[in-house]
């Protein structure tokens, strides 16, 4: 459904944001410190080379192409961490999903669909783990309930107690999301290089 409770980015946000140096994901306890190689190859790579070390490499003065790297980056950890932890929950709970999508909606941290397919967010990775999991346990319940009615609350919470607490608190969840991912890289007409401006280009 498309999902007004689990809304997600603040679209009055005007961001200005260079690419990041350090990367802090909650969602897996992870941070990760952004090194740049200039290497003579076309393309644009992202290497982890060892834990909390990942180097972009390429033609890295293009930083639309090191921004859209890391952000596919982002999906790979999302798909690896956190829809494996859907799965690990679906089945400790009892739920059943026809299939699992990871995107970057503009507004949503995660959604489900009348057919069961659970669509994740990789801007979940900038939230806190007691975030993610009750995103993932609402999505959940969404494949048993398709609405807010008090038998959903009944049924989050009692999975959740702190549901609606947590619920609360990512009300303002987007501002932990970096200015890096929301925007947008445009050429500039001067020598000064990229803007970034907002809105997104998925
Ligand atoms: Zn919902």
């Amino acid at each position: 459904m498309h999902d007004r409770m689990l809304a997600a980015v603040n679209p009055t946000r005007a961001p200005l944001a260079a690419l990041p140096e350090d990367i802090a994901l909650p969602a897996l306890d992870e941070s990760w410190r952004i090194e740049y190689l200039s290497t003579k190859t076309g393309r644009i790579g992202v290497m982890m080379e060892q834990s909390g070390r990942l180097t972009v490499y390429g033609a890295v003065t293009d930083h639309d192409a090191c921004r859209a790297v890391l952000i596919r980056w982002l999906k790979c950890r999302t798909r690896e961490e956190l829809v494996p932890w859907l799965y690990r929950l679906a089945e400790q709970n009892g739920f059943r999903f026809s299939e699992v999508l990871v995107r970057g909606q503009k507004t949503r941290w995660a959604s489900c669909s009348s057919k069961g397919t659970i669509s994740l967010s990789y801007k979940l990775l900038f939230l806190e783990r007691d975030s993610v999991r009750c995103v993932l346990l609402h999505e959940l319940c969404h494949t048993a309930l398709m609405n807010h009615s008090r038998r959903f609350w009944t049924l989050l919470c009692g999975l959740e107690p702190n549901c609606k607490a947590i619920h609360k608190r990512m009300r303002d969840g987007w501002k932990q999301v970096p200015a890096w991912v929301e925007g947008r890289i445009e050429r500039g007409p001067s020598e000064k290089g990229f803007v970034w401006q907002k809105g997104g280009t998925r």
